[in-house]
């Protein structure tokens, strides 16, 4: 079968552009084998070839990428590894829905951090927990009361923040209270796939800028690319939003598109204006229509707004450039002591939903595994898909394997336009009955 949509992502990345030049590995050239292919290197696939080269040492893993390292949406995202469900329900099954939400993606959390301190990754991992923000007193009482109460009921930590300490903390006016909870972490999500990818074990064999545009999966896996041909018996599926076109979930994924900016860094002039001596990540009580930020460690403010639908994963520069001016102006609403602050990088990135939530994980044919679908959470979610499905593969017992395959697989959607009038109408209207969260 012919692949005919590749991934095309730009370089408009600021989570690269502010890292040192990297050296891309070789693309795939001539015909080659191994016993295991992944296919797609972002963090489920990383974890996955990762995993499968601890499991079977004596065997041989190719990790094959579209792109290079880091570009993808693994690496341009907000750098928020997620470690508790954004809605937690309060019934029983739901509580336990959140335990299970909860152990993989701690699961993965250590799993990064294991790696971050053996390779000694430079990505500024660091564990500031994030607040969850409100802007109106009904999103107050709508969405943060009822969080803290499910937090009680879980029994996990947290701290309910009043506006005057948020205002402290993060510096700007524009919020009226918060849930604080430790856990998580935030780093750059470039320098951290960059570090993952640049320390695999030796019997992983990664190339970049190799898109797979044809693919024939019977009698084992076969993959052609402009420059060569990769065979194995047995793969892991890893390529997220561009999965289906591998034959798998059909009609399954909502293709949205996301967009994130990154400040200068502020001079210590704007730092004084500023009056914020620690980094701090934030992610808003609704994700439609609020704004993810942070402050880094370097001094920089990061600005993730916008989650539209866009099922032809393509962005073009003109809506970029509109993006860019709607994050200065959001951006001025909510620091107004930093005028000067442009945006010097500004982004988009595809993101791949499940109309249930589900991820798209466990086996697929006798030779082939998945880890797609991650739902916007895709540093924990993918990193533990990953993990588990090279598990899976490979016999290894495994209890989190039950946890993962509990949480469903996608339900199918409507055909289009169906699809597309159905989508954009529920969009609108979320926006329109949260316009009080902006
Ligand atoms: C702006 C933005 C902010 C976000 N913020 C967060 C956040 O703070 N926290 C969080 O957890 N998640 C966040 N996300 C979502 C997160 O980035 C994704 O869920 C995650 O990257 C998915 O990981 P993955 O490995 O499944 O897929 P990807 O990172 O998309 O990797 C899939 C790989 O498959 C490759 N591929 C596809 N087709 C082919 C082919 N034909 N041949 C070869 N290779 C192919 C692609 O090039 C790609 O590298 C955000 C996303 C965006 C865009």
């Amino acid at each position: 079968m012919r692949i005919a949509r590749l991934p095309r992502d730009d370089d408009s990345n600021g989570w690269s552009a502010i890292l040192p030049p990297r050296s891309p590995n070789p693309a795939l050239s001539g015909d080659r084998a191994a016993d295991w292919i992944v296919l797609g290197a972002g963090y489920a696939g990383l974890a996955a070839a990762r995993r499968l080269a601890e499991n079977c040492p004596d065997q041989q893993v190719a990790l094959i990428e579209a792109g290079a390292i880091g570009e993808n949406a693994s690496g341009r995202n907000s750098g928020f590894a997620i470690d508790l469900p954004h809605n937690v329900g309060s019934s029983l099954d739901e509580l336990e829905g959140s335990h299970r939400f909860m152990r993989l993606a701690r699961t993965a959390v250590s799993s990064l951090e294991e790696s971050v301190e053996r390779y000694g990754i430079d990505c500024g991992w660091s564990k500031d927990g994030k607040y969850h923000t409100a802007v109106s007193p009904r999103g107050v009482r709508e969405v943060l009361e009822p969080f803290a109460k499910e937090l009680e009921a879980l029994g996990e930590p947290y701290r309910w923040v009043e506006m005057d300490e948020l205002q402290e903390t993060l510096g700007s006016p524009h919020f009226t209270a918060a849930v604080y909870t430790p856990g998580g972490a935030l780093m750059n999500p470039a320098a951290l796939t960059r570090g993952l990818a640049d320390n695999l074990p030796a019997n992983v064999t990664l190339y970049e800028n190799s898109p797979v545009t044809e693919a024939n999966l019977q009698n084992g896996i076969h993959f052609t690319t402009p420059g060569g041909s990769l065979r194995a018996p047995k793969m892991v599926l890893a390529a997220n939003g561009f999965s289906e076109q591998f034959g798998f979930y059909p009609r399954r994924f909502l293709h949205l598109v996301a967009h994130c900016s990154l400040t200068r860094s502020l001079t210590e002039a704007e730092r004084k204006a500023y009056g914020v001596a620690q980094s701090w990540g934030m992610t808003p009580a609704n994700a439609f229509v609020g704004i993810t930020m942070r402050y880094t460690p370097d001094h920089r403010i990061v600005v993730r707004h916008g989650l539209t639908y866009c099922p032809s994963q393509r962005i073009s520069a003109a809506e970029l450039a509109a993006v860019k001016r709607r994050h200065k102006r959001l951006f001025d609403q909510r620091f107004p002591m930093l005028p000067d602050v442009e945006m010097e990088h500004t982004w988009s990135g595809f993101v791949c939903l499940s109309r249930n939530g589900s991820p798209g994980f466990g086996q697929l044919a006798p030779n082939i595994w998945s880890a797609v679908c991650q739902n916007a959470v895709g540093v924990t979610k993918g990193t533990i898909g990953g993990l588990l499905a090279a598990d899976m593969a490979t016999g290894r017992d495994n209890p989190l394997i039950a946890d993962m395959e509990s949480l469903g697989t996608p339900d199918q959607l409507p055909p289009r336009p169906f699809l597309d009038l159905g989508v954009r109408a529920r969009f609108a209207l979320e926006h329109w009955t949260n316009r009080h969260e902006a």
